[in-house]
């Protein structure tokens, strides 16, 4: 081969590894910049308060939020506040996701029962730190859609349930812990019926649709004790507990 040639065929080679090369770290800087994002909010918006449960911290590490949330919102999906997943729901704030887990002092062979699975975020988190997770939603699309992710991410532990969670879900009752995720006037009866003893519950507690209070309860025996935790703003839980109330 005349070198010109064989200046040309190199000239080739090197143009073709550089653009792949370009390609790799395109890709590697996408991944990426979600993993920034997500250290980040770990270390400021968790760390820096008072989430200090490495189990917690780890598992919100790992769970992809910016999938979880709508495409035109995936930028700010790791951002300190609430956004909104259709159908009128909202994702909670990484803060408040990560307080819910902590206080309930998860173990790794615990079952969890969830109301409100919305996105399916918390159940995710949920998931990662627990044996088995239990979600109920009672708005289909959403639960179809939660349920269709969480199977596509491989959260193999988690079955989730269209319906109405003021129930529960006696079928596989009684659970380690229990999580409200939509705010009502009270804890719903059959949800304490559900939880074992010593088990922990909790759930934002409060008329008011704008504020309510974190309420975390412990079973002792057949009652529950309660503590607030500090004030949040969650949608309201509908279904049977809207027309309790009514009578
Ligand atoms: N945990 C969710 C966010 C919850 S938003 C997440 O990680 O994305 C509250 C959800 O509770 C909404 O999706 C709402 O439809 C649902 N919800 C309200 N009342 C309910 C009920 N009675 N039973 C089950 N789900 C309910």
């Amino acid at each position: 081969m005349k070198t010109s040639a064989r200046e040309a065929v190199r000239a080739v080679v090197f143009t073709a590894l550089f653009l792949l090369l370009l390609l790799i770290f395109a890709l590697i800087a996408s991944g990426d910049q979600y993993a920034a994002e997500r250290a980040r909010m770990i270390e400021e918006d968790l760390r820096g308060r008072d989430i200090t449960d490495q189990v917690v911290l780890d598992a919100m590490g790992k769970v992809p939020r910016h999938l979880f949330v709508e495409a035109r919102y995936r930028d700010s999906a790791y951002a300190d506040h609430p956004l909104p997943i259709s159908e009128g729901q909202t994702i909670s704030q990484p803060y408040i996701v990560a307080l819910m887990t902590q206080v309930l002092r998860l173990k790794p062979s615990d079952r969890v029962l969830e109301i409100g699975t919305g996105s399916g975020y918390q159940a995710a988190v949920l998931a990662v730190i627990v044996k088995e997770v239990y979600t109920i939603e009672i708005v289909e699309p959403l639960a179809d859609r939660a349920q269709k992710l969480l199977a596509d991410l491989g959260y193999r532990n988690v079955t989730v349930k269209y319906g109405d969670g003021y129930q529960g879900w006696e079928e596989h009752a009684p659970f380690d812990a229990v999580i409200i995720t939509a705010a009502a006037d009270r804890i719903p009866e059959p949800l304490i019926k559900q939880l074992k003893d010593g088990g922990r519950l909790v759930m934002p507690v409060g008329g008011t649709p704008f504020v309510q209070t974190l309420t975390l309860g412990t079973k002792r025996g057949s009652r529950l004790d309660t503590e607030r935790i500090c004030p949040v703003a969650f949608v309201p839980m509908t279904g049977e507990i809207q027309k309790r109330k009514e009578k």
